[in-house]
């Protein structure tokens, strides 16, 4: 008789400070979908996972685990995956929606000898009551699906590695694997690995013994890059370990600094075929990453001193672009992508440098709906959302593109060169090309230079191209890219918000630890 795994994925990164809930239409734009239509994107590695952003994902590669290890004996039955854009903490509404859709289909498929979900592992909620942070909703969803298959079925989890694991969702789930590369490049190989455990798991091939690591480290945040030191060091000893023919899967975890959880802080888990091993190993790794916590964080320009390091860089900017990281509203890490403080700082000082930045406003938008393209408009942008950060600007300027997107709604471009009619000033300067502001009614995740070419904007001309991504534009604008700064402002993604955060007992740096053995004990133990 076939044995049977359920799959689903309920996955997004959520950043505490933002002041946008995250609902179910953010989902249902990015990716939402369920039964065959899942299946179809899963099995088929030809169609896409996740439209736009993966072919293959981690629920392609839990079914390659099944094709390679289930020796034939696997059915596999489709829940819910739904995917959305980094973002608030989900609304009550959402979340609760989600699971039980989740739920729902879980009952409808019957007795299951296994379940696989993709989480993210830095997701954070609103409670209905309250309007505070529910803290942990993916211990909830995990509580939710055990209530269902009940204490003996194994269920596998893949996390981002900026998750954090913690003592209730340790409780519900037996399995797990976190990404090993930041960039995220290995979402459907750390499918397989989770897969492969649950696969020779329900087989009755393997029983893994695990043992994981909470450190009460608060750093990193930016610095993890998983192929530069000294991140890359811990990789190196993580692929060490798994030579051992005992061990099955070992997973760190750098932290997501805006994640609203008491017990924040990196995480270490390992399987293997035995306990002591486990053990050692977790604490031999959880050495490894606590000694890299004297490590600088990464530099960030102002402003200012970004745009005058642009203005010499003549030779970069003539060979390609010169790439800005907005660090304070970093869409991929959760801003809201209104930032208004880098537009003011570029058309005060570098009106006449060719930039491309793309500012979150549908007020504005909605605003220039009855203007036709090449139309002089006068408006008014930002500070709408998060007006403390970002205070309104008034730009004036050409409407030269309008379009509508699945994932960033409907966009506006208003050229801001001037107007070529109007007689120059004597004293104008050298010649303005202006600046290219890009209005976007859904937050706009600019990560690739597709982003600006489907705008009729090409990279290659630009001076400037601002990115709302901290590292995956380092791989996308490869062929364009001859420079990347970051510049912080003012915003949810700054580091030093974490620090604003509540955590249960002292963490470094606040508190200057120097172990910390008796921290991740307490905090194993808390419950
Ligand atoms: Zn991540």
């Amino acid at each position: 008789m076939a044995l049977r795994i359920a799959y689903g994925r309920i996955m997004q990164e959520s950043n505490a400070f933002s002041p946008l809930p995250t609902t179910l239409e953010d989902f249902q734009r990015t990716h939402l979908h369920e039964g065959h239509d899942l299946a179809r994107r899963v099995v088929d590695k030809h169609v896409h996972e996740v439209d736009g952003f993966a072919r293959n994902a981690e629920l392609s590669g839990f079914h390659e685990a099944v094709r390679r290890y289930g020796e034939g004996r696997i059915e596999t039955l489709p829940l819910l995956s739904a995917w959305a854009i980094s973002g608030g903490p989900l609304s009550a509404h959402c979340l609760s929606t989600l699971i039980e859709r989740m739920v729902a289909a879980l009952r409808r498929a019957g007795p299951v000898d296994g379940v696989f979900l993709a989480l993210h592992g830095a997701m954070g909620a609103f409670d209905d009551e309250t309007h505070h942070f529910g803290k942990d909703p993916e211990a909830r969803i995990l509580e939710a699906v055990r209530d269902v298959v009940g204490p003996r079925v194994p269920i596998a989890v893949t996390f981002d590695l900026h998750g954090l694991l913690t003592v209730d969702k340790m409780a519900a789930l037996d399995l797990l694997a976190a990404y090993h590369t930041n960039p995220h490049r290995d979402h459907q190989k750390t499918g397989l690995r989770a897969g492969r455990m649950l696969v020779e798991t329900v087989l009755g091939r393997a029983r893994p013994h695990r043992a994981w690591r909470s450190l009460p480290m608060l750093v990193g945040g930016g610095a993890g890059v998983d192929f530069l030191a000294p991140t890359a060091g811990l990789f190196r000893l993580i692929r060490k370990m798994e030579a051992d023919p005992r061990v099955r899967d070992i997973s760190l975890f750098l932290c997501h600094p805006w994640n609203d959880h008491p017990e924040l802080g990196w995480s270490v888990a390992v399987f293997a075929d035995d306990q002591d091993l486990a053990e050692r190993l977790a604490d031999q790794l959880a050495e490894g990453a606590w000694a890299t916590r004297h490590d600088a964080p990464p530099t960030f320009l102002e402003a200012s001193a970004a745009i005058t390091r642009i203005k010499k860089e003549k030779l970069r900017r003539a060979l390609g672009t010169i790439c800005v990281c907005d660090a304070s509203d970093v869409v991929g890490a959760g801003g809201a992508g209104e930032n208004t403080n880098l537009l003011r700082a570029f058309l005060d000082a570098a009106p006449e440098l060719l930039t491309y930045l793309p500012v979150r406003d549908p007020v504005a938008i909605a605003a220039l709906a009855h203007h036709a393209i090449g139309d002089r408009v006068d408006v008014t942008i930002g500070g709408r959302i998060d007006p403390a950060s970002n205070p309104s600007v008034r730009v004036m300027g050409r409407l030269v593109h309008r379009s509508t997107s699945d994932t960033f709604g409907t966009r506006l471009v208003i050229d801001l060169a001037p107007d070529p009619k109007q007689p120059r000033a004597r004293d104008d300067g050298p010649r303005r090309y202006g600046m290219k502001v890009v209005l976007t009614e859904g937050a706009p995740l600019v990560m690739k230079p597709t982003f600006y070419r489907e705008l009729g904007l090409d990279p290659w001309k630009a001076d400037v191209c601002v990115v709302k991504s901290f590292f995956p534009f380092r791989i996308f604008f490869l062929p364009q890219s001859r420079l990347a700064l970051y510049v912080k402002t003012r915003g949810v993604t700054d580091f030093d918000y974490m620090h604003q955060l509540e955590t249960r007992g002292p963490t470094f740096p606040r508190v200057p630890l120097v172990d910390w053995r008796a921290e991740d004990r307490r905090r194993r133990a808390a419950s």
